[in-house]
């Protein structure tokens, strides 16, 4: 989980970079970093924290030329640590690299071990320094950015949304699979490159399509052109960017993501209907999936928590009293809307079941008779290892446990989570296509000690087909 974004246009591209970074927020609270070449120089700035305390507009003013790459942290693999900002930037044998990536590599180890026995170093516990290695050492050897990506998808396993610019020119490579979201789209006089369409929204550019799996872009002044390194025969976009993470008005891989979850809600309906007063979402991730379930069941859609927007991350309390206040802070129940009352409570996961069990006993105080509780996944029984920052199988509450079970600890009267089909279904993207690790347990690449079954890759040797696109 990272967001990641490129630009080349005619102007200065620092604020396009730093509203992209904006509208990719939710998908990293960490750090946020841009770099930016202005035809000689790399220019960089990276902090920790949200994107709008992180740059002012001096900052980004100095941030000078018209290409460059931006990316917001959200920490999976690599610590908390603040050298793990990310774009970074470096010279290689003359060449100005700059570097961000989105995912999560399953042999990282092996790989940092290769490279450490041969007495290289890293400066950063990331992915992403792994990545500019190989990038490195194969342009050492062949001088090619095209072998260089093609050695990257032959030697990586895992996911990987990367964009890079090398000496100003913009690159952006998708894994094989397809696991991390990725799309192109057109500015005023260029082209942008990001994890979600709504970096594209955001800049008023138009979304051309998804950078598909195994593909190679790369953006200069002759325009944008396209090489396909490498195809497998299957895809294996991650089913939890709809369901969580990503923003509902993105459109990942063709679906929107706000009518794949007002579908979900349809189906949790017709799969678990009940006779209620009202349906509530917890807001904001269960509010489209609730739409879905009121329209389905015509029972009415009522807010009755209310969410304060101002508040920031929850900070660690030292006392449960004061967590308890916290919580009670950011999430307001209406006791009108409640008290007396039968609720529908819809959300879109439950991970570890705090959360869960806490808003019910929000909704409960506030009067509710019956809480019955959709929830718009399946239960989520196994942990990621492609990028979704999840807790181990044993902190996941559905670990060994059935929906009656779940239910009794998180005090619902009632609880149904969607069945995968019908969120299958809801996605419109076969099942073959979809990485559904987190709720089969079964990946699409290798995994110790873990079942997988691993699309079929071929590398297309020196025989890359590519396509230019021209500028306006
Ligand atoms: P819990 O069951 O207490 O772990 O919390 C689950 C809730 O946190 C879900 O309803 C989501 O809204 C949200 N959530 C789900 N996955 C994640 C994640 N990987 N990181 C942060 N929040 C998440």
């Amino acid at each position: 989980m990272c967001g990641i974004v490129g630009i080349r246009d005619a102007g200065g591209i620092s604020f396009s970079l730093y509203y992209a970074l904006y509208a990719l927020q939710h998908r990293g609270q960490e750090s946020a970093g841009i770099s930016t070449f202005d035809g000689t120089r790399l220019h960089k700035y990276k902090g920790q924290g949200l994107v709008a305390e992180v740059f002012d507009p001096a900052i980004l003013r100095g941030l000078e030329g018209n290409v460059g790459i931006g990316h917001v942290r959200y920490p999976t693999t690599g610590a908390n640590r603040p050298e793990n900002a990310q774009p970074f930037n470096f010279l290689f044998r003359n060449r100005l690299i700059s570097i961000a990536h989105n995912g999560n590599l399953v042999n990282a180890d092996e790989l940092r071990e290769d490279y450490e026995s041969r007495g290289q170093i890293f400066c950063t516990t990331t992915d992403t320094e792994l990545i500019a290695k190989v990038i490195t050492d194969e342009i050492c050897s062949s001088g090619c950015i095209e072998d260089a990506i093609h050695r990257v998808m032959r030697n990586l396993r895992g996911s990987y949304s990367v964009v890079m610019m090398i000496d100003g020119i913009l690159y952006g490579f998708r894994d094989p699979l397809g696991i991390k979201p990725m799309c192109l789209g057109k500015t005023g006089k260029g082209f942008i490159i990001a994890s979600e369409s709504v970096a594209i929204d955001a800049l008023g550019g138009t979304l051309l399509r998804d950078v598909k799996p195994g593909e190679l872009i790369c953006i200069d002044e002759n325009g944008m052109r396209s090489m396909q390194i490498a195809v497998a025969d299957r895809r294996a976009h991650c089913i939890f960017e709809y369901i969580y993470f990503a923003r509902a008005d993105a459109v990942l891989d063709g679906a929107l993501v706000y009518d794949v979850r007002r579908n979900i809600g349809r189906k949790l309906h017709e799969e678990a209907p009940v006779d209620s007063d009202s349906v509530c979402p917890v807001p904001d991730s269960g509010t489209a999936y609730a739409i879905g379930y009121s329209q389905a069941s015509h029972i009415p859609f009522v807010e009755s928590l209310m969410k304060n927007r101002y508040m920031g991350r929850t900070f660690i309390m030292p006392s449960q009293t004061e967590r308890e206040l916290a919580v009670r802070m950011k999430l307001n129940p209406i006791r009108e809307h409640l008290a007396g009352k039968s609720v529908v409570l819809v959300d879109d996961s439950i991970v570890r079941g705090t959360t869960s069990r806490r808003i019910i006993g929000i909704v409960r105080d506030a009067g509710a008779e019956a809480v019955h509780v959709r929830i718009g996944s399946p239960a989520i029984k196994a942990p990621c290892y492609l990028g979704v920052d999840l807790p181990t199988r044993e902190e996941l509450i559905a670990n060994e446990r059935d929906d009656e079970e779940v239910r009794k600890r998180i005090t619902a009267s009632t609880l149904h989570h969607i069945s995968l089909d019908a969120l299958v279904e809801s996605i419109g993207i076969e099942k073959k296509h979809l990485c559904t690790g987190c709720l089969t347990g079964c990946y699409p690449v290798p995994i110790q000690g873990e079942s997988s079954q691993s699309p079929g890759i071929d590398f297309l040797d020196g025989t890359y087909q590519t396509k230019l696109e021209v500028f306006e």
